[in-house]
């Protein structure tokens, strides 16, 4: 029995009739781009999110670079973000000419540690972008009161935590505008590229809508530079479909997290961190992260097995070839580092069972004992 990281064919054969009908219903109307499967989704995705406004995109990179450009961001400005993130973070805040700064983690949660965020500030910095990760929030009173403190942007990367809650408010209804990513393994996946910006400004938005279709609100006119960034109908039709069930899924992956912990109790594992749920916090396991120091010999032990593991991330950003130019040679992220040598992601998705969790706990606590 192999169990993979995710499984999207197992998620496609509960929903297979709808996600086939929706389809078959763009085909029959033939419109592809901007139309009213779209709109819907924006509309409910805003809504689930706790936002006045959503505006789809095709990327969740993409909803990042627009977020930032609508707030104002661009050459000449820095922009604070965790040093413990995927790349397409740091890669937005490069391609509307800001500077990306790289602040240290929190060990229990790997998200943006806000405490730092004082000695991190300079005199350009002009946005924070908080990064939700492995689906958990970030603590966001400090960094709300941070950011007001100093006048800056918010720019919330919700590309791994649609769904999950901060002092019981959805995330993405905290800042300026937030970013989701509907690449196909998030927890809301399209099959294919996706995103979207949501925003409770009106301003934000409307901005957005501009720079998403080349600058124009009216054919052959062109306000402002902006660039193709839409998402399809197709894509639209799927994700409604998907976003129906997106609550039923968050609670299955929260079970599964249950389940995790529960084996590794009864497994009297100690070796080994769990994702452990901070006060006020809700999270929607996008990844099930766990942290030890066995690392390589447990992935080993677990491949041999067929359970697959992935490590997100290997490499802190502040070391990325790509990115090293912006960083200064003194500074350090050791709390950073230490998750990118510790981190272990197992097997997380709705349909995941009882019985496969107990598979690859078992597996560990044999490899460790
Ligand atoms: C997936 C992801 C993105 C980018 O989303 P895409 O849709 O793949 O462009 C940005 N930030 C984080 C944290 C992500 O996980």
């Amino acid at each position: 029995m192999q169990i993979p990281l995710t499984d999207l064919q197992a998620q496609y054969r509960t929903i297979r009739r709808e996600i086939d009908r929706a389809i078959q219903r763009v085909l029959d109307r033939g419109q592809f781009i901007l139309g009213p499967e779209g709109a819907a989704l924006e509309r409910d995705v805003a809504a689930a999110c706790g936002a006045r406004e959503g505006i789809a995109v095709a990327s969740g990179t993409d909803a990042l670079e627009l977020a930032l450009r609508a707030c104002g961001i661009g050459p000449g400005d820095d922009v604070l973000t965790s040093a413990f993130s995927f790349f397409a973070t740091p890669e937005a805040i490069l391609a509307v000419g800001a500077r990306p700064v790289f602040v240290d983690i929190d060990p229990a949660t790997c998200n943006l540690d806000p405490a730092r965020l004082d000695a991190a500030r300079t005199r350009r910095t002009r946005a924070v972008i908080p990064v939700h990760l492995y689906g958990h929030p970030c603590e966001m009173a400090p960094i709300l009161a941070f950011a007001r403190r100093h006048r800056l942007a918010v720019v919330e990367d919700c590309a791994q935590a649609i769904g999950a809650r901060y002092r019981g408010r959805p995330v993405g209804s905290f800042g300026d505008a937030a970013a989701l990513s509907f690449y196909p393994s998030k927890n809301l996946g399209a099959y294919g590229d996706g995103g979207m910006v949501v925003t409770n400004r009106p301003d934000v938005a409307r901005r957005i809508r501009l720079l998403r279709a080349h600058g124009s609100r009216q054919q052959y006119r062109h306000l402002v530079v902006g660039t193709n960034s839409r998402l399809d109908e197709l894509q639209a039709a799927i994700l409604r479909v998907k976003l129906r069930r997106l609550a039923r899924w968050s609670d299955a992956r929260r079970r599964n997290a249950r389940r995790y912990a529960a084996a590794f109790r009864r497994h009297g594992v100690r070796q080994v961190e769990l994702p452990q749920e901070q006060p006020g916090c809700r999270s929607v396991y996008y990844l099930y992260t766990i942290q030890l120091s066995d690392r390589r010999r447990v992935q080993g032990a677990l491949s041999r097995a067929g359970i697959a593991t992935q490590v997100a991330y290997p490499s802190i950003l502040p070391h990325q070839p790509a990115l090293r130019r912006w960083v200064a040679r003194s500074q350090r992220f050791p709390q950073a580092q230490e998750a990118s040598r510790r981190v272990l992601s197992l097997p997380m998705y709705p349909e995941l069972t009882a019985r496969q969790i107990e598979r690859v706990v078992g597996r560990i606590a044999r490899c460790l004992a």
